[in-house]
């Protein structure tokens, strides 16, 4: 695992071309795990580094949300508390018998349900660490942050993403929007998204920036006729001058796009 503070390492894989975490956050009791990946065995290394670092410490897993990429391995932590926003389990269970072909199978062993949920926010008091687990609506319906005010660090899940979010939410954008003005009133130095680097707080702009504006602009091409198939607003207009993308964030993009029509 890579060491991103004293306390924090994370586990970096491939998913589908997204480069993804799971993380791992130390305090003196407990040892939080966030996310699963997408098989037990992409947790291996995070299991082994709980076995040799750990300690005494309880072991906590988080989901961010339900999303194939996150909790499909989850069942590499069995009898250990997992945690989640309320409609997490429900979004699993229905996630799993999906017929959107972007989805995967579930792994053969299965993928274990949270056991711990809460509504608006759950905190641990850990001095001198408190975790803060924050329900983040906006990219899901269940998407929760964790919050370590003592580090002034954010996992942000698939909250802010870099280069660009992704929409995978029904009538999703005001709900974002005001999760992201939320977020900007935490004291928050470093960001760690799913996907993608590690970030200042600059990446709460951009990803406003990019949600709001996509909107705008896909609601103004459908009033004046657009088809959801025939969006012609590339993304170097909703993006920072210096953002580069690849092939999977140009589609993703795409994606955006018609899920933007489908709420205008
Ligand atoms: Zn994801």
């Amino acid at each position: 695992m890579e060491q991103l503070t004293a306390d924090i390492w994370v586990q970096r894989m491939d998913a589908g071309g997204f480069p993804t975490i799971a993380a791992v956050a130390l305090t003196p009791t407990r040892a939080f795990v966030i996310d699963t990946l997408m098989r037990p065995q992409d947790m291996s290394p995070v299991v082994e580094f709980l076995a040799e670092r750990a300690g005494g410490r309880r072991t906590v897993v988080v989901n961010t949300h339900h999303h194939w990429d996150h909790v499909y391995g989850n069942a590499a932590f069995p009898g250990v508390d997992l945690v989640a926003q309320r409609a997490c389990p429900r979004l699993i269970q229905a996630h799993g018998s999906t017929a959107n072909e972007s989805v995967p199978l579930q792994p053969p062993e299965g993928v274990p349900l949270p056991t711990i949920t809460f509504g608006d926010r759950l905190t641990y008091h850990d001095e001198p660490e408190t975790v803060h687990l924050i329900h983040t609506p906006g990219h899901s319906e269940d998407s929760l942050v964790v919050f370590l005010a003592g580090a002034r660090l954010l996992f942000a899940g698939d909250t802010l993403e870099w280069p660009l979010p992704n929409f995978t939410q029904r009538e999703g954008k005001d709900i974002w929007i005001h999760t992201l003005r939320q977020l900007k009133q935490l004291p928050v130095d470093l960001i760690v998204p799913s996907h993608g680097p590690a970030m200042g707080r600059a990446l709460i702009d951009a990803n406003e920036r990019y949600i709001s504006t996509v909107h705008e602009a896909v609601a103004a091409a459908k009033a004046a006729g657009a088809g959801r198939n025939d969006l012609d607003l590339p993304a170097a207009a909703f993006l920072g001058e210096d953002v580069v993308l690849d092939a999977v964030y140009e589609a993703a993009h795409r994606g955006n796009l018609v899920w933007a029509w489908d709420e205008a």
